[in-house]
C-alpha cells in the first residue's frame, strides 16, 4: 500500500518539503506521497493522534508548531533538549520525536569550516531554529553568542547551553561581528516578502567571517549580497540546510539512503520557477 508523509503547520502553503520529498520518492521508485496539511495549534494533538490511526508513516513539523508538539510524542532525547521536534516518526506504534534542523545545519557547517571547536559564532535569533543549531554548535565545543531582539530570549537560550553569552541587536553587534569566526542568521529578517531587509550591512563584516543564512527564499538573502559586498569568501545559503534537514527526517522514516543531489534539485528548481512563494 502506498505509504503516506506529511508536514503539518500553519501556515503550510509556501513549504517545500513536499517538492523535495516527492522528487526522492520518485528517484527511488518508492510507492509513497508527501503531502502538506495546515493544522492550527488547537488541532495539534488530534492531527498527531488521527495521522497515527490513518497509518501515516511519518510527519514533518513546521511554524508554529514545533514546541508543542513536544506534548503530544516521546521525543528522542536531544529533540528534549532542544525543546522543540520537526520529525515524527510513527513506525514503532508510538509517535516518537526527533529535531533534525541542528542535524541539518551542522552538516552544512562541517561542509564549511574544518573545525568547529574553539570557533567563535554568532547566531541571530533565539527562536526555534537558533535554538537547534545552538546546540549542536555548543556540544562541539564552539563559543557561541546569541543575538536576539527580544534579549531576553537570547538569555534564556544562552543560559541552557554550556559555554555562550547573549546580546542584542544593538551596538555592541559590531565588535561581535568583528570578533566572531562565523555569523549564522537564524531569523526569519530577508525572508520573502521582506527582501530587502537585513541586520547588518557589509561595513560590519570581515572577508574571513563564515556567512550562513539559513532563510531560504530567496536563496541570495540581502544578507548575503551584503558578504559578497564585504569580499567574504565563505558563503553559505540556506537550501543546503533545508535539504539535509529533510534528508535526516528521510532516514529516519524510511532507515534508507536519501538522493541528496535530487532533492536539492527540486528545492532550487521550484525556488527558481517561483519567487511568489514565503
Ligand atoms: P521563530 O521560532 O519564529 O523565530 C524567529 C526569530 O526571528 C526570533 O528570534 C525573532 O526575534 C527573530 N525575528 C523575527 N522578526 C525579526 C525582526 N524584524 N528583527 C529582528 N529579529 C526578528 O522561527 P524559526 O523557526 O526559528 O525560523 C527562523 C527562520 O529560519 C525562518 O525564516 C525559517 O524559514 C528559517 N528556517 C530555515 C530552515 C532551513 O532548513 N534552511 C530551517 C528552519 C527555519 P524575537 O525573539 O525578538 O521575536
Amino acid at each position: 500500500m502506498k505509504k503516506i508523509y506529511a508536514i503539518i503547520g500553519d501556515p503550510v502553503a509556501h513549504s517545500l518539503s513536499p517538492v523535495m520529498h516527492n522528487a526522492a520518492f520518485d528517484k527511488l521508485g518508492m510507492d509513497a506521497v508527501y503531502l502538506a496539511f495546515r493544522v492550527s495549534k488547537g488541532e495539534l494533538g488530534d492531527a498527531i493522534r488521527g495521522a497515527k490511526s490513518l497509518g501515516i508513516a511519518g510527519l514533518n513539523v513546521t511554524i508554529p508548531l514545533k514546541e508543542k508538539a513536544l506534548f503530544f510524542v516521546d521525543a528522542e532525547k536531544v529533540a528534549k533538549k532542544i525543546g522543540a521536534i520537526n520529525t515524527i516518526d510513527f513506525s514503532s506504534g508510538t509517535p516518537i520525536g526527533y529535531n533534525t534542523d541542528g542535524i541539518g545545519s551542522q552538516r552544512v557547517l562541517k561542509e564549511t569550516v574544518d573545525e568547529i571547536k574553539g570557533k567563535k559564532v554568532l547566531i541571530f535569533g533565539a527562536g526555534g531554529a537558533a535554538k537547534a543549531i545552538s546546540f549542536y554548535l555548543d556540544a562541539e565545543g564552539a563559543r557561541v553568542t546569541i543575538a536576539n531582539r527580544t534579549k531576553k530570549r537570547a538569555a534564556q537560550l544562552a543560559s541552557k547551553l554550556r559555554n555562550a553569552s547573549a546580546i542584542g541587536l544593538d551596538t555592541e553587534l559590531k565588535k561581535h561581528i568583528k570578533d566572531s569566526d562565523i555569523l549564522i542568521n537564524a531569523t526569519s529578517v530577508g525572508m520573502h516578502p521582506h527582501e530587502d531587509a537585513t541586520l547588518v550591512n557589509a561595513n560590519l563584516m570581515h572577508p574571513d567571517l563564515v556567512v550562513f543564512d539559513i532563510v531560504y527564499n530567496p536563496v541570495e538573502t540581502k544578507l548575503l549580497r551584503e558578504a559578497k559586498r564585504a569580499g567574504v569568501k565563505k558563503i553559505v545559503d540556506g537550501v543546503k540546510m533545508l535539504v539535509y534537514q529533510g534528508a535526516a527526517s528521510f532516514r529516519i522514516w524510511t532507515k534508507g539512503e536519501p538522493p541528496i543531489k535530487v532533492m536539492e534539485k527540486a528545492v532550487r528548481g521550484a525556488l527558481s520557477s517561483s519567487k511568489s512563494t514565503d
